[in-house]
């Protein structure tokens, strides 16, 4: 299948992980809207709201949780968004939840570095 999240999840594709189980891997957003902007991703290639099942949903929001708390602690943002985008605003066709904090200052850092501030 050509879908660039399962070549992720895959390895075929290098992105910045920052979690991985089973289950699910979350890694940097490429085209970030502000510093720390995240995906989490199952790993089971599911489209979108409408095929997700209650089981991964759940350890998706566990993620999330997980994933709000290590940004909120390394970036100290002022706020953070969740979005999940459906149909036509809907790029990649394979599920995921994306995390954007939101900052005071919006100066933004490349992703190479958010990264290695994550990862300390
Ligand atoms: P959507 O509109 O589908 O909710 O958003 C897709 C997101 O995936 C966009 O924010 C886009 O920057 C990101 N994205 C697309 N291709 C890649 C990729 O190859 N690697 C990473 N890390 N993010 C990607
Ligand atoms: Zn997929």
């Amino acid at each position: 299948m050509d879908c660039v999240f399962c070549k992720i999840i895959n390895g075929d594709i290098p992105s910045y992980t920052l979690y991985e189980d089973d289950i699910v891997k979350v890694f940097l957003d490429i085209n970030p809207n502000s510093n720390g902007h995240l995906l989490i991703v199952p790993k089971k290639h599911i489209k979108d709201f409408d095929d997700m099942d209650n089981e991964t949903l759940l350890h998706i929001m566990d993620t999330a949780h997980k994933m709000k708390t290590l940004v909120e602690t390394k970036l100290n943002p002022q706020g953070v968004i969740f979005t999940q985008n459906n149909g036509c605003v809907q790029e990649v066709k394979h599920y995921h939840l994306h995390l954007i904090p939101v900052y005071d200052n919006k100066t933004k850092m490349d992703v190479k570095e958010v990264y290695e501030i994550l990862k300390k």
